[in-house]
């Protein structure tokens, strides 16, 4: 295996964390009627005890400045820094089309997975999109995630610190 294969297949997403997965689903169901948006991110498997090369996604990192109604979710584009790595997007549609919109494929060439999210918010209600709007496979991993506190406890603070780098 060559180099240029190593450094493509460590950046290989191979999954999302199954707390991750379920933690944007309640934001949904919590965000509803209106949108839940946010950007992934991910941590190196092998950081999980997982004994495999690739990324998991772990972190969901919602942008300050998401102006958020029943239609549509729009992040401010000046908001997000370009230092911010995402591995793609999650969002939900209140609608539960579980379609990306005409909307969607403009935004969704930024990252390489986007998921979707509807209502009524069941743990299946979901699906997995690459960036061209094609529907992809996701893998949910049972894994433990570090750092949970801070996860779940995300203050203006450790943002801003998020996004300086
Ligand atoms: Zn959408």
């Amino acid at each position: 295996m060559g180099l240029l294969d190593a450094l493509f297949r460590s950046n290989e997403i191979l999954g999302i964390a199954e707390e991750t997965l379920e933690f944007a689903i309640e934001s949904s169901e919590a965000a509803h009627p209106d949108e839940y948006m946010g950007f992934l991110r991910g941590t190196e498997a092998d950081q999980l005890g997982l004994d495999r090369d690739g990324l998991v996604i772990t972190d969901i990192l919602v942008i300050p400045g998401t102006e958020s109604n029943s239609v549509s979710a729009t992040v401010k584009t000046n908001q997000i820094p370009n230092d911010v790595k995402a591995l793609g997007s999650v969002h939900s549609h209140p609608n539960g089309v579980l379609r990306p919109s005409d909307a969607d494929l403009g935004t969704f060439g930024r990252g390489s997975v986007h998921i979707i999210i509807g209502a009524p918010y069941r743990r299946t209600d979901w699906k997995a999109f690459d960036s061209q709007g094609q529907r992809t496979t996701l893998n949910v991993i049972d894994v433990e995630l570090p750092e949970t506190e801070e996860f779940f406890d995300f203050t203006q603070a450790d943002i801003d610190e998020e996004l300086r780098g």
